[in-house]
């Protein structure tokens, strides 16, 4: 055998020879390696060990003369485990068969047929076959016939094949179905691919963008605006960027959005394409301005709320501070707003509201700020003063604007407002105590001046403490004990025996002794307190009442009246605690008369109806207080029915006897009595007032010309008890 380097190879599929240097340990081919090894240019083994595939020498049987490292590597057999072998070895069981059916018919050529098979395998020293292709370069050599069989695996080519067309498939899916909008540009900023959801979100189709820059999507003044940043990451200085930008649609719609992006690099750090991630923000962004709106502002009216009014009283602060000057808060309250609610339900109430806070605003400066600070109360911060003078003509102002007469759902609505003035300056304290000032202020303005404004003077915090203080007593007072019943009897004019008797309560204060309830009360009022002093009133009084009884047997036991406060009347739980007492106490239902007022029954009358109801049902009597006082048509006096009706002591006691005032006090008895209901005249004090009483057919009285209010224990000698007349 000769040397076959010298030989011209019959095909040309293997061409490329690397240049390595292969040892010369290399595996030959059966004893006749030493004569390849001397020769210069390379021998025929070190050029197959040098072929950049798996390659076999076979001889014309099939039987194998040479395998380079290539093929022992993606076999796993060693060399001495083919070399001499036929190499059907190489093949599974049902390719061996056919491989020596092809050689008995075409021997010796056939060799080599096989190997034409497109879905050859090989199978691996450990049992796995593996696909490959595998190219034959037949040629003769010294009569004999011989083939270079070069094995390709493409079994690794495949899998890698596979792999980068799921990893295609996984983006184009990724990126196509992607709910975010996508988009791919050049080195260049052209748009090189974008997704369904990005032409969405701009409107435009994928041919129209593809090819273009962002310009046609861009809103034109936000075209450029991020170009320094695109330097920075071109330069590599950052890896990405995120920034916001407007969009404008293809209908015209401006749009905000939100956008990543980010280069993709080769090895060498070249960009090769720009990746931009987007996402339309407009939404969260009004949704998110629209909730910071309404964090600082009122939602009926639409005006600044309190903490945007405190932030700006705090700055307003600041620049006084800074540049000197003045200014002020003016605290507006609604006089008499709840009538309004009461009157015409709260839709109407709140359209006055609405109402108030335009015209306010008509005339609000503008570097002034107007707040709705709660229920019916305003908040006026005035800037930039000359002189507390000017606070004072500027709530007048406001107080007249707000005074002209509204229409609202067809009603003609009057409404006063008084307003209490803090001036402030360098040395303003906080926004609490500015609040509290000014709260003084309009206290005063609501006590003595409803309808006009009041500016705060140091006095009216001392009186405010004091006011405050009194609560803070009177609770404690509660507790201990020291609120008491006292009851003032109620007359029959007729026969001046004693019937019945008012409870009033009292207060034994340790310092100021008695204090009377027009002291207290309403103050309670402004509190929960009101309902603990209004339960302790009825429970005290029901129980003391039960104990009253007459000497004389055929006298009535006396009945008890006792005051409800709007609070209490209103409270869903006064049916159940008078059933309760009742029973607790065995007083018969029809010995306790509840007083209430005309405007604590007009609230709502419904209401009224009904809670009146469920106690005439119990056999408890309603007295009408302090009637004559309030406003109260005839017709709501007819719908209640209350049992007695009290004449307010200032008909009993007028100022001058005139016959205009004895028509009047006629007109009430005698309308009452057609009513059917019993009239009670209050604060009888003298001889006199008692007879013209009796002489226009009053039937019952109280007053201090029979007897102030006592404690209980001079309850007892008073029942059945006839006055002196
Ligand atoms: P009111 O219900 O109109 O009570 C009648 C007031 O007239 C009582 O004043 C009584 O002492 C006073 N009075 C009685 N006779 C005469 C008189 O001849 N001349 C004069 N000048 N006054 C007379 P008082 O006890 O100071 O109560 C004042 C108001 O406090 C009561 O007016 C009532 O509205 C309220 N009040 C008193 N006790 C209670 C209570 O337990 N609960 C509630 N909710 N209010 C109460
Ligand atoms: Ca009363
Ligand atoms: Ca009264």
């Amino acid at each position: 055998m000769t040397d076959l380097s010298e030989r011209p190879r019959a095909t040309s599929r293997i061409e490329k020879v690397r240049s390595v240097h292969v040892s010369s340990s290399l595996s030959t081919f059966e004893g006749e390696s030493a004569s390849f090894h001397s020769a210069h240019p390379p021998s025929w083994n070190v050029l197959l060990e040098a072929l950049p595939e798996a390659t076999a020498l076979l001889d014309g049987r099939g039987v194998v003369h040479y395998v380079n490292g290539l093929l022992t590597a993606l076999t796993g057999y060693e060399p001495v485990e083919l070399i001499g072998h036929d190499v059907k070895l190489l093949l599974p069981e049902r390719l061996r068969e056919r491989l020596l059916r092809a050689r008995r018919e075409r021997p010796p050529a056939a060799v080599a047929s096989i190997w034409n098979d497109e879905d050859l395998t090989i199978l691996r020293r450990d049992g796995i076959e593996i696909p490959v292709e595998v190219s034959r370069s037949p040629f003769a050599l010294d009569e004999g016939s011989w083939v270079v069989v070069a094995i390709h695996d493409v079994h690794t080519q495949r899998a890698n094949e596979q792999a980068r067309a799921d990893a295609e498939l996984r983006f184009r899916v990724a990126f196509e179905n992607n709910m975010a909008p996508m988009t791919f540009a050049d080195a260049n900023d052209r748009i090189i691919a974008v997704n369904d959801a990005m032409c969405e979100m701009v409107g435009f189709t994928k041919e129209e963008l593809l090819g273009c820059d962002s310009t046609p999507f861009t809103f034109p003044d936000d075209v450029g605006i991020t170009e320094s940043t695109h330097q920075r990451l071109i330069s590599g200085e950052m890896e990405q960027e995120r920034y916001v930008k407007r969009y404008l649609r293809k209908d015209g719609r401006v749009i905000d959005v939100e956008v990543s992006r980010s280069p993709a690099r080769d090895a060498d750090g070249k960009i090769l394409y720009f990746v931009f991630s987007e996402r339309d923000i407009t939404e969260e962004r009004a949704l998110a301005a629209q909730l910071s709106h309404q964090a600082l502002h009122d939602p009926l009216t639409g005006l600044a709320n309190r903490a945007l009014f405190e932030d700006r009283l705090a700055q307003a602060h600041g620049r006084v501070i800074r540049q000197g000057g003045m200014g002020a808060v003016l605290l507006i309250d609604l006089d008499d707003f709840k009538g309004v609610n009461d009157t015409h339900g709260h839709f109407v109430g709140d359209q006055l509201l609405t109402a108030i806070a335009n015209r306010l605003g008509l005339v609000t400066r503008t570097a002034d700020t107007l707040c709705r600070f709660g229920g019916d109360e305003f908040l006026y911060l005035a800037e930039g003063l000359e002189s507390p003078k000017e606070a004072e003509v500027l709530a007048e102002r406001l107080i007249k604007v707000i005074a002209e007469p509204y229409n609202i759902a067809g009603f003609l609505i009057e409404q006063r407002a008084s307003i209490g003035i803090v001036i402030w300056d360098s040395t303003c304290t906080s926004f609490s105590e500015t609040i509290q000032n000014v709260d003084a202020a309009l206290y005063e303005a609501k006590r003595n001046l409803r309808g006009h404004h009041v500016v705060f003077t140091p006095t009216m915090h001392q009186r405010a403490v004091s006011r405050f203080s009194l609560v803070q007593e009177l609770r404690q007072a509660f507790n201990a004990g020291d609120l008491v019943m006292h009851y003032q009897p109620i007359a029959d004019l007729t026969t001046s025996q004693v019937v019945g008797f008012e409870a009033l309560m009292r207060w034994n204060h340790p310092d100021r002794g008695w204090v009377p309830p027009n002291d207290f009360i309403p103050l309670a009022e402004q509190s929960d307190l009101i309902l603990e002093l209004g339960s302790f009133a009825l429970r005290q009084s029901i129980l003391e009442a039960s104990k009253w009884a007459s000497e004389d047997p055929s006298s009535r036991r006396p009945y008890v009246t006792v005051n409800l406060s709007a609070h209490q009347f209103l409270d869903p739980g006064l049916v159940p605690t008078i059933k309760e007492l009742l029973a607790e106490s065995a007083l018969p239902p029809d010995n306790l008369v509840l007083e209430i007022t005309e405007s604590v029954a007009l609230i709502d009358i419904a209401e009224t109806m009904s809670v009146l109801e469920h106690l005439g049902n119990l056999g408890v009597g309603i007295a009408l207080d302090d009637f004559g006082t309030g406003f109260s048509s005839l017709s709501y006096l007819a719908r209640l029915s209350p049992r007695i009706i009290k004449i307010d002591q200032s008909f009993v006691r007028p100022v001058d006897d005139s016959l205009r005032n004895d028509t009047l006090l006629e007109t009430i008895i005698s309308l009452g009595r057609k009513l059917d209901m019993t009239m009670l005249a209050e604060g009888i004090e003298t001889e006199p007032q008692f007879r013209r009483l009796r002489r226009l057919g009053c039937e019952l009285g109280q007053g201090y010309l029979f007897s102030p209010a006592v404690p209980n224990h001079e309850v007892e000698a008073m029942v059945g008890q006839i006055f002196a007349s």
